[in-house]
């Protein structure tokens, strides 16, 4: 299947603006077709990004460092499959190392890698733990992530506020009740 040109995009957004009810030939709405067509590069970047790689360049030797590393609060921006409407929320990704880590703003740019794309949220959360075990292969993984989903508080139920939690826990992380219990006190910021 050929990729649509950049004129076909924008000829989409137009046909969905007249959906909505307005007129994409008033004055105001002119350009909206062409922004929205270049802002789809951002906020789906991660269809041209692999986040494996991000892992892969960069990981150091551990130097006799055997305890958990964990990264909060990474800010996470992801649409949903079912309604392309955001999933604003963060994520928390922690490891325990075997002989690797990587640079913490890896870590970040793993889940934006996963998140700008159309995803489920639980999808997202394995896909950013397996890719870590894959490619570090530590003695365990784990990811959280806690967002909320524009589909659910914009528009049908309207549950405003509420968020949902997924996680994904590998290897002693999630075998292991110390390591698991340290990771989730860790995640709670306590
Ligand atoms: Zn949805």
């Amino acid at each position: 299947m050929a990729k649509p040109t950049k004129a076909d995009a924008e000829a989409a957004i137009r046909v969905l603006i007249e959906w909505a009810g307005d007129d994409p030939h008033r004055e105001g709405l002119l350009d909206t077709p062409a922004r929205v067509a270049r802002s789809y590069r951002e906020l789906f970047a991660g269809y041209t990004a692999n986040p494996r790689d991000y892992l892969m360049r960069t990981f150091e030797e551990v130097g006799g460092y055997d305890e958990l590393v964990v990264l909060r609060n990474i800010r996470l921006v992801s649409f949903c499959e079912h309604h392309m409407l955001p999933v604003i929320g963060h994520a928390h990704v922690g490891y325990l190392p075997t002989n690797r880590v990587v640079g913490i703003s890896k870590l970040a740019r793993v889940v934006n890698g996963f998140a700008r794309r159309l995803q489920i949220q639980e999808k997202l959360t394995a896909e950013i733990a397996e890719a870590i075990q894959e490619i570090l292969q530590p003695q365990g993984v784990g990811v959280v992530i806690e967002a909320e989903h524009s589909c659910m508080t914009l528009r049908g139920v309207n549950t405003l506020g509420s968020t949902l939690t997924t996680s994904r826990l590998l290897g002693v992380i999630r075998d292991d009740p110390r390591t698991r219990e340290e990771f989730l006190s860790l995640v709670r910021g306590a």
